[in-house]
């Protein structure tokens, strides 16, 4: 099955596809990772797009469309995706269907995670992500044990685009552009909700009873 997860930034749509994965045996597809790579890399592509990133306004269709076919084209992961951060506007989403047509593949669920704008903003701020094992923190929900620090020992840090401006720059570009995508994909009867303010075990039981049902 391919899987889009779908909500504003700060949604949890990593934390629950890091769960998805290890259940289900399948393969995240996060377009922010993926930019984000490309920034820290410092590539041609990476320093043309680091400002649009840390603004808060997506990247060009073009751009982030031609991401997405270098992953949907390999075997590897055929039939094996969860679509995080993608698609983010109808175009993008009317690119998916004729990509994954291509590819002999379509989409067997998405799952709406819904969550309000106050939290979102805490979510977002408090974020601290340990760039060595990626275990998320949150200074206000789930700070770790020593300031600044992962169970692991490593280092925590804060995405470049994780402060209050860019953070509601970022809610406001949702909900212009990506909120709409929704509609696209209930009009295909594919969307189950989810309340994203639950805990993340409470809300990961309900995901994965919707998921083993496709998987029979
Ligand atoms: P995320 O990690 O999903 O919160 O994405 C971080 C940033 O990367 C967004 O604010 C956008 O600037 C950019 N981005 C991620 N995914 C997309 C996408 N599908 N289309 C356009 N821009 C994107």
């Amino acid at each position: 099955m391919n899987i889009i997860i779908f909500g504003p930034p700060g949604a949890g749509k990593g934390t629950q596809s890091s769960y998805i994965v290890k259940k289900f045996n399948l393969f995240q597809l996060s377009t922010g990772d993926l930019l984000r790579e490309e920034i820290n890399k410092k590539t041609d592509l990476g320093n043309k797009i680091s400002s649009i990133v840390n603004s808060g306004a997506l990247v060009s269709d073009e751009i982030i469309n031609k991401l997405i076919e270098n992953v949907v084209a390999n075997d590897k992961y055929k039939n094996r995706l969860i679509f995080d951060g993608y698609p983010r506007n109808i175009t993008q989403a009317e690119n998916l269907t004729k990509l994954l047509a291509k590819y002999n593949q379509k989409i067997s669920i998405v799952i709406r995670l819904k969550v309000s704008l106050d939290i979102i903003k805490k979510r977002i701020t408090g974020r601290m992500v340990c760039s060595v094992c990626g275990n998320t923190y949150n200074e206000f929900f789930n700070p770790p044990k020593v300031d600044a620090i992962c169970c692991k020992g490593n280092n925590l840090t804060k995405r470049t685009d994780d402060n209050v401006e860019v953070a509601v720059k970022r809610y406001e570009t949702y909900e212009k552009s990506t909120e709409p995508v929704i509609n696209f994909y209930e009009k295909l009867k594919l969307v189950k909700e989810v309340n994203g303010e639950d805990k993340i075990e409470s809300i990961y039981s309900k995901i994965d009873q919707f998921l083993s049902v496709i998987e029979g």
